[in-house]
């Protein structure tokens, strides 16, 4: 029999991307898919995959249906991708993020623990609760200062992760992902919305894109290499804590020139600073030490942020060309 995952987030960048992976890898393959009045589907179709998965109704809001989840597929890797993961948002609606980002997860565990608490367990953490960290790079010993009420809900999925499997022995593990992008990223995370602009600007169906702050500064990385390394965590006998990332770091300014230089265009002539984007509280700056899954797992990015960026700007070119 081969092996069975089972995927929160399925829907979303990693989990599309990590279902190919799984798939590549002879895994069965099931996810939760969250009732929505339009359609989620279209990375799974983006990546070829949609009509090799097994999608089951589901919400980690609603323990009941992962159990049910949990129940029919029998995995023996259950990855808890599903999130309300954007930032800004988080301000707006902070209790829905609570409920998902956060107690989500601890759902997640409780179906596990009751259902077979022999399955392998990974929660996505993201490097948004180091905040606003006093040491770089950050790494799984670096203190946390959330700074978004998305940051302090993965927090409690981090030390709910943390204590299950101290306190029951599970096999649960906790990704400290930093930023990671791609071609199928939200439109609303900033790199994608330059990339989607910039393709905009350049077939002349936009003119300027408005961003807030511009000084940020991310370690981003390419989604592909990271979905590996959440399955590497998973292979190993010991269940721990790994911060993912490229130990490089580019401000919002730098990430545009390379995006506008890749079509050609000036950045100083299309980027207007918009006040209504910037956040209650910044993260200023995140860059990560990933010695620790390089060692112990010999996981390593693939891919430059240039490189990343560059392929982004070229499917947006092609999608957006593809519109007429
Ligand atoms: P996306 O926003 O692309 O995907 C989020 C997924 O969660 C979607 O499939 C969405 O479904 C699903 N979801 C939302 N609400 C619920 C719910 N109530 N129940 C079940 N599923 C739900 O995120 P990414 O793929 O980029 O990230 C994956 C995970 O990793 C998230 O937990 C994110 O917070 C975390 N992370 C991401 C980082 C990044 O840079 N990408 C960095 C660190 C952590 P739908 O399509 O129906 O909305
Ligand atoms: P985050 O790190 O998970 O919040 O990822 P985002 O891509 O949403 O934001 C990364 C950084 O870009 C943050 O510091 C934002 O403040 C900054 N930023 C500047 N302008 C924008 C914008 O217009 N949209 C978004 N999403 N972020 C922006």
């Amino acid at each position: 029999m081969s092996a069975r995952a089972l995927i929160t987030g399925i829907t979303g960048q990693d989990g599309a991307y990590l279902a190919r992976l799984l798939l590549d890898k002879g895994y069965t393959v099931f996810g939760l898919q969250t009732r929505r009045g339009t359609d989620t589907l279209w990375r799974l179709r983006y990546l070829d995959v949609l009509e090799r998965i097994t999608l089951i109704d589901g919400d980690v809001t609603d323990t009941s249906s992962m159990i049910r989840a949990l129940t029919r597929a029998e995995p023996a890797e259950f990855y808890n991708l599903g999130a309300q993961s954007f930032v800004a948002t988080s301000w707006d609606q902070p209790q829905l993020t609570a409920q998902v980002t956060g107690l989500g997860a601890l759902n997640a565990l409780e179906a596990v623990r009751l259902t077979n608490p022999e399955i392998r367990f990974y929660q996505a953490s993201s490097s948004e609760m180091y905040g606003q960290a006093k040491t770089e790079p950050q790494r799984e010993d670096t203190p946390f200062h959330p700074r978004s009420p998305y940051a302090v809900a993965k927090l409690f999925g981090h030390w709910i992760t943390v204590n299950y499997r101290e306190s029951f022995g599970l096999h649960a593990t906790s990704g400290i992902l930093f930023n990671h992008e791609s071609p199928l990223r939200g439109l609303e995370f900033v790199t994608r919305k330059v990339t989607n602009a910039v393709a905009r600007i350049k077939l002349g169906k936009l003119s300027e894109v408005r961003l807030g702050n511009l000084e940020a500064r991310r370690d981003w990385g390419f989604a592909g290499d990271y979905v590996d390394a959440m399955w590497r965590m998973l292979q190993q006998e010991q269940p721990g804590d790994y911060v993912v990332a490229t130990g490089r770091t580019m401000s919002v300014r730098e990430m545009c020139r390379v995006a506008f230089e890749h079509a050609g265009l000036d950045p100083e002539s299309h980027v207007t600073v918009d006040p209504a984007f910037y956040r209650p509280a910044e993260v200023d700056v995140l860059r990560g030490d990933y010695a620790k899954i390089k060692r112990e797992l010999g996981w390593e990015p693939s891919t430059t942020m240039e490189e990343m960026i560059g392929a982004m700007v070229d499917a947006d070119l092609k999608r957006v060309a593809a519109e007429g």
